[in-house]
C-alpha cells in the first residue's frame, strides 16, 4: 500500500513475463487503472532477466 492508491514495486515486477504473455493485473483490473510506468521502461529480454534472479532469491530463501 503507497501513501493514497496500491503500487506495484517495479523490482518485483516482470510485467507477467516467465508467467504469462500478458500483464495479468492489467488484464483483470476492472476499472482499466494500471497503466505501465513510463519511468520503468524494460525490453522483454531485462524482464526475463529480472524473472529469473527473482526465482532464484526465493528458491535460496527457503
Ligand atoms: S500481475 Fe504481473 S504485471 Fe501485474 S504487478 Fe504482478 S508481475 Fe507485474
Amino acid at each position: 500500500m503507497g501513501e493514497i492508491i496500491y503500487e506495484i514495486h517495479p523490482n518485483l515486477c516482470t510485467e507477467c513475463v516467465g508467467h504469462y504473455d500478458q500483464p495479468q493485473c492489467q488484464l483483470f483490473c476492472p476499472v482499466d487503472c494500471i497503466p505501465l510506468d513510463p519511468q520503468h521502461v524494460e525490453s522483454q529480454d531485462e524482464l526475463m532477466d529480472k524473472y529469473k534472479k527473482l526465482i532464484a532469491q526465493k528458491s535460496t530463501s527457503n
